[in-house]
């Protein structure tokens, strides 16, 4: 292939559009509502980030509402604390008194557990549950501590040895330095606290402390109390910062969204969790329908470009194609319908209309001129009459009807005599004047029936006669013989002084398989015998092919 041909098909490439009206139709129309879509898929995906940001915020207020709770716990039972070590407990301690009114504490404030007195060895010396009288305490830290520090002291969360439930545990300094007082504050708040949330958020709430073992948690999971959660990433995230929000497996590898505080005056913390996929169950089921929504609509203008720009822009383009395409085969009274077109389209319509009109005026224009030039083209300009190649054309067509209907065909061959002789003599614009009107005369006699006079070339004339039989043929030649005869043209050299005619005339059944030149060689055949004959004569030639007869002479 030549380079030549080569760049032709990469123009070619290139000058193709890639898109179609209604391609176009489509991106334009997506282009229009891509960006909406955009926005709104934006404001949803906020309004998810809002709804876990809301959730954070709905859990750390709880979380630190908790830890309020147990700040004011602990400073209602520093209070209690303070009271009783001024009693001066050590004092007092016969031991069922002790006991007595210790009960009596305990049953006055709900969250307390139990309070004791314990001696400075670190033995209990009296306390609301008696079977904890003798029971040792020294190993517990913040017992050494109340003791030695003279001060207020809360323990970690720990398990408490009488109860054996998790709890805190406060230590106040006795008077006279020989006892402490404490108390155990139970962890039941948290189940309170838990029940303060929404059960359908899936809520938990734990506490853990400084070392990661799991004090407490609602709702409360068959042996998980006691247990180190030490290694656990929600867990070690807890214990690395006071206060913070994550999202985050749970205890219980339920996802979710957690948010922590420390609890005053200890290491402990306190989680609160609200299960990511409830929270968001219902900002997801709106997101669902919003996209489903936004699916729907960019569905509904896909359909409406595709259908519209059928519509609208693709049907009148094929309907105006159809009628160019049809123009194009010919056929010219076809014109773009008066149906309501588009502004746009009207002028092409109207245009075409019009381009339609003016090409159909000019066809039929040219289509009469060609018929009039077929018509100069088969004439004979000298006599008027048809020429050769007409008289071929007409012979041709004739022979095939009548062998078709069986009917006979005669010509006549006519050839004026001594004619060269006549020219010699008078001069060529004479011997055309002379042609002229023996063609007038020959045209007469053909009538304006079917037969044809022809001007066979030079001084020679031919007339057809479809379905004559040869008697008639003869009588027609006769005829015209003696009709130039009677116009007695001088012709000082010829014989019989005046111009005449030879005439050759021959018919036949015409028959499918023959040639029509058959009857023009036979009539020839007839011309010949009668020039031999000594001209001015008709001779016939038999329908046979048998041999030339005379007719007369
Ligand atoms: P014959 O009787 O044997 O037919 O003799 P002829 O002289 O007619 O025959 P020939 O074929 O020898 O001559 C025909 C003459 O016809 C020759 C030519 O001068 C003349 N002729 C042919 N066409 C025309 C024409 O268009 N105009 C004129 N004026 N003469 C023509
Ligand atoms: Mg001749
Ligand atoms: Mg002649």
């Amino acid at each position: 292939m030549s380079l030549d041909h080569i760049a032709a098909r990469k123009a070619a490439r290139q000058r193709k559009p890639i898109l179609s009206i209604r391609g176009r139709l489509i991106l334009l129309a997506l282009l229009a509502v891509v960006p909406l879509m955009l926005d709104r898929v934006r404001l949803l995906e906020a309004s998810r980030t809002e709804r876990i940001e809301l959730a954070h915020t709905e859990a750390a207020a709880i979380a630190r509402r908790g830890a309020e709770a147990q700040l004011e716990t602990i400073t209602t039972v520093r209070a209690l604390l303070q009271v009783i070590s001024r009693a001066d407990p050590a004092g007092v301690a016969s031991a069922d008194d002790c006991n007595n009114s210790m009960a009596g504490f305990a049953s006055d404030i709900p969250w307390l557990n139990g309070v004791s007195v314990v001696g400075a060895n670190g033995r209990v010396l009296c306390s609301n549950t008696p079977t904890a009288v003798g029971l040792d305490i020294s190993d517990r830290a913040y017992f050494q501590e109340a003791l030695h520090g003279r001060q207020f002291v809360l323990s970690n969360y720990v398990v408490d040895r009488v109860r054996q439930t998790p709890a805190i545990l406060a230590a106040y300094p006795g008077k006279d330095g020989k006892s402490v007082v404490i108390a155990s504050v139970d962890l039941d708040w948290i189940s309170r606290l838990a029940t303060n949330i929404a059960k359908n958020l899936g809520p938990s709430v734990f506490v853990v402390d400084s070392k990661g073992n799991l004090l407490a948690e609602q709702p409360v999971r068959p042996v998980a109390a006691g247990k180190s959660y030490a290694d656990h990433p929600l867990v070690r995230a807890m214990l690395a910062r006071d206060e913070a929000t994550v999202t985050l497996p749970g205890l219980d590898d339920v996802r979710r969204i957690y948010a922590f505080v420390r609890i005053p005056w200890t290491d402990a913390r306190l989680a609160v969790g609200l299960e990511e996929s409830r929270v968001l169950a219902r900002v997801e089921r709106e997101i669902g329908i919003a996209y489903a929504q936004l699916a729907l609509f960019g569905v509904l203008v896909l359909l409406v470009a595709w259908f519209g720009g059928e519509r609208l822009i693709v049907q009148p383009i094929r309907g105006l194609a159809r009628m160019a395409q049809r123009f194009g085969r010919g056929d010219l009274d076809v014109r773009a319908p008066q149906e309501a077109w588009a502004t746009e389209f009207a002028p092409l319509a109207n245009a075409l209309n019009e381009m339609a009109r003016k090409l159909a005026a000019r066809e039929q224009e040219l289509r009469s001129a060609n018929e009039h030039l077929a018509a100069l083209a088969s004439l004979d300009s000298l006599s008027g009459l048809a020429n050769r190649r007409a008289l071929d054309a007409r012979l041709s067509a004739e022979w095939q009807r009548a062998a078709k209907v069986r009917q006979p065909i005669a010509l006549l061959m006519i050839d004026v005599d001594h004619f060269k002789l006549f020219n010699d003599h008078y001069g060529h614009v004479e011997g055309d004047e002379t042609l002229r009107r023996i063609g007038t005369v020959l045209a007469e006699i053909a009538g304006s029936g079917t037969d044809l006079a022809a001007r066979y070339g030079g001084e020679e004339f031919a007339l057809l006669l479809p379905g004559a039989d040869l008697e008639r043929a003869i009588e027609v030649a006769e005829r015209l013989r003696e009709a130039v005869n009677r116009m007695a043209i001088a012709h000082a050299d010829a014989p019989e002084l005046q111009v005449t005619v030879s005439i050759g005339v021959a018919a036949m059944m015409a028959h499918p398989v023959e040639q029509a030149a058959r009857l023009i060689e036979a009539a020839d055949a007839g011309l010949y015998a009668a020039k031999r004959r000594g001209r001015n004569a008709v001779v016939a030639h038999a329908a046979t092919g048998t041999t030339p007869e005379a007719a007369a002479g």
